[in-house]
């Protein structure tokens, strides 16, 4: 049992951020029952919360068996016991958890189901695109549907794409949905002699489009010493002028390994709160954006899934993808291991 002054006591130092993220002792009076009701549902019922870093931070600092990156929690969902998981994300995400756990019960809290980049894209165009570049592997970020990955030889991830386009055995690649993560891509191989070649999707996270370099240029003027960390969904010149590139797992990592007056993460403001209470000895400074596909996910919300789910709620797959999409998932376990 947590009481609401205890819950205080744990989030009270999330302070950038919009309104979904500050904590009054009163909101925190209100939210101690769901989470005490959280608790007891998860041990009845055998499940397990597994929630993406940027959903709010009431959520990873309480009722969360796990919390990370969408490659984190995809490797978590393959390991765990519990007949239910009830992901809290996006729908795509809780997708890619159904396709490795097909007898388990999965749970998508979320009543505003989408998100920018993965719905820029869906299998059909893909299809379109293999017949126009019937040459190329088609390698896609875990941000997509299970029709579209159903569709690729591969699936990446921000922690890994570098890694594995790299590895890839064909020069030609198709990268989608991310025009922004490819570009990065593509600059990559470039800065280190690469032959491949990169043809990409025009989709983007309208979360990190949002961000431009001008903010960190301003932001060192008046932070000596800051550390700039961006996520590869970012712009190719925001990443130009960051200290660390990476995924939200590897921009934790990055925090944890280095010293510094101050860090300025760009990325959804889910990451800066959680590391604002996993380190409380470090200083985060600037603005963050907010995903309102991940905030959209309540304890209520929750609560009202692990109660009484509606069909709405419980994640199915179109049994024509299963094949193909586990395939482009597998290839990537593989050559990461
Ligand atoms: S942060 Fe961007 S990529 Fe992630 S769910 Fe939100 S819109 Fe989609």
């Amino acid at each position: 049992m947590i009481t609401g002054d205890e819950l205080f006591e744990r989030l009270k130092d999330v302070k950038l951020g919009g309104s979904t993220c500050l904590f009054t002792l009163e909101k925190c009076h209100s939210l101690a029952p769901l989470v005490n009701r959280i608790e007891q549902l998860k041990r009845e019922k055998n499940a397990v919360v597994l929630a993406h870093s940027y959903v709010g931070p009431e959520i990873i600092a309480t009722v969360s068996d796990f919390s990370g990156d969408s490659y984190e929690l995809s490797k978590w969902a393959r390991t765990t016991s519990a007949n239910t998981i009830v992901f809290v994300a996006v729908k795509f995400m809780a997708e890619t958890a159904k396709l490795l756990n097909p007898d388990k019960t999965v749970l998508i809290p979320s009543r505003l189901n989408g998100c920018s980049l993965a719905d820029s894209i869906t299998g059909e165009d893909v299809s379109r695109l293999r017949r126009q570049f019937p040459e190329h592997t088609f390698v896609c970020y875990i941000n997509t549907t299970v029709d579209v990955k159903a569709q690729c030889d591969v699936c990446v991830t921000s922690s890994n794409v570098y890694r594995i386009v790299d590895a890839l055995p064909n020069d030609k690649i198709y990268f989608l949905p991310d025009r922004l993560m490819g570009q990065n891509l593509a600059n990559y191989l470039k800065a280190r002699g690469s032959t491949k070649t990169v043809d990409m999707w025009d989709g983007t996270c309208y979360v990190h489009e949002e961000y431009d370099p001008d903010l960190i240029r301003y932001l060192r003027l008046e932070h000596p010493g800051l550390k700039v960390a961006s996520h590869p969904e970012c712009h190719p010149s925001v990443v130009q002028e960051s200290d660390f590139v990476g995924s939200t797992s590897q921009m934790l990592q990055y925090v944890a390994q280095t010293q510094a007056p101050e860090y300025f993460l760009l990325t959804e403001c889910g990451l800066t709160s959680r590391l604002q209470l996993e380190f409380p000895n470090k200083k985060f400074v600037g603005s963050c954006t907010t995903c309102k596909y991940m905030k959209s996910n309540s304890l209520s919300d929750i609560v009202r899934v692990l109660e009484q789910p509606e069909d709405l709620d419980i994640v199915t797959l179109n049994s024509d993808d299963l094949a193909g999409a586990q395939a482009c998932i597998d290839r990537m376990f593989d050559m990461v291991k």
